[in-house]
């Protein structure tokens, strides 16, 4: 398959491109699209077949299952069998933006769009080009992250072109992505909602309207025996090629550590906030971010992972960051992308 790329400016978006996008997804094609989190890889949330596509494009195992976009509020009964009090008030507060919430689904979504579960995921994005490209397509695209399964989400069109050229029919170019990490997902079938994932809306924001959130157990402990309530978060994820370890602790005693085991490593690559670069010697630095910018360093994190895998990096140790906010979901992904390997010191 040969993959078109094309360029879209979010601020002067090409109608025609855009209706030329729509159409692929109508006749069951495949299409990457930027969003505000990460960048998407779309196909017919209502096509089984499509479906079946982006599950071969991703080699995502097929038991999970993917979000269905929408561009308008109103579309949200085609696919939600019943939203609640309480789900109201979350899509007053945080829709149109990076949130996706968990619904009983209709039958309207095929079983191969949810991973053979009876509950859809639906989020309904802010960024103008996946706006109006979700409108162009029919109103429901379904798409999880443009990477190949297991890889760092893509936040630059580059990264989706290394995994997907040749997999997909087009590739919307929309520059850089304003969060960089995916979004928070957030279950509205139980009683109290649970939070599945972290991300840019924070368990402090929701709580805010909602009162009562709890957390999926398995997300605050890594170690955790439990089965992850999104299938995706089973897997190794968010992962660079690279071995990875996160060292935490008191700040000084981090940066010691780091220092000592680098010695034994050769090549090594440290990540670490801005604040820290001049404090590391003789090893290959990536920095993120400022320390109190947790939305600048969630923003950095996929780029600078890739970055890793593009230099043929062999070893990594990271800092570890603060988890409030946005950072709950930049340590996350950190720990995932360690395979749970942490130094504590
Ligand atoms: P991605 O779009 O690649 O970030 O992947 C979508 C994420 O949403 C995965 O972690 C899925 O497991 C999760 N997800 C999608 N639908 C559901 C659902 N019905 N219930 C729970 N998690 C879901
Ligand atoms: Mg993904």
């Amino acid at each position: 398959m040969i993959t078109k790329t094309v360029r879209i400016d979010e601020n002067k978006i090409d109608a025609a491109l855009i209706k030329e996008a729509g159409e692929i997804i109508k006749s069951g094609g495949l299409v990457a699209f930027p969003t505000e989190t990460v960048y998407g890889l779309g196909g017919d949330a209502l096509n089984p077949e499509s479906s079946k596509k982006i599950y071969a494009a991703k080699g995502r195992p097929s038991d999970n299952p993917l979000i269905v976009h929408i561009y308008r509020i109103e579309d949200l009964e085609k696919v939600a069998k019943s939203v609640s009090e309480n789900a109201k008030k979350v899509i007053d507060a945080f829709w149109p933006g990076p949130l996706t919430l968990i619904f009983e689904k209709t039958d309207a979504v095929p079983k191969e769009t949810t991973g053979g579960l009876d509950t859809v995921a639906v989020r309904f994005p802010i960024h103008p080009t996946a706006m109006a490209f979700i409108e162009a397509a029919g109103g429901f695209v379904a798409a999880p992250s443009a990477n190949l399964s297991g890889r760092p989400s893509p936040t630059l069109a580059k990264y989706v072109c290394e995994d997907l050229n040749g997999r997909v029919d087009m590739i919307i170019d929309g520059g850089n992505i304003p969060i960089g990490l995916e979004s928070t997902i957030v279950d509205m079938t139980s009683e109290v909602p649970m939070i599945l994932r972290p991300g840019f809306v924070s368990k402090e924001m929701l709580e805010e309207v909602l009162g009562e959130v709890r957390v999926d157990p398995t997300i605050l402990d890594a170690n955790s025996k439990e089965r992850p309530k999104a299938p995706g978060m089973r897997y190794r994820h968010y992962a660079p090629k690279a071995d990875m370890a996160i060292v935490r602790g008191d700040e000084e005693k981090v940066i010691e550590k780091i220092n000592e085991i680098a010695k034994e490593h050769e090549g090594c690559t440290v990540i670490c906030v801005d604040e820290n670069a001049d404090k590391y010697h003789g090893v290959n630095l990536k920095k993120v971010g400022k320390k109190e910018d947790a939305l600048e360093i969630a923003s950095n994190l996929y780029k600078v992972l890739r970055e890793c895998d593009d230099e043929g990096v062999e070893y990594i140790l990271s800092e570890s960051f603060s988890d409030k906010g946005i950072g709950a979901a930049v340590m996350n992904r950190l720990i995932k992308a360690a395979g749970h390997k942490i130094i504590d010191v």
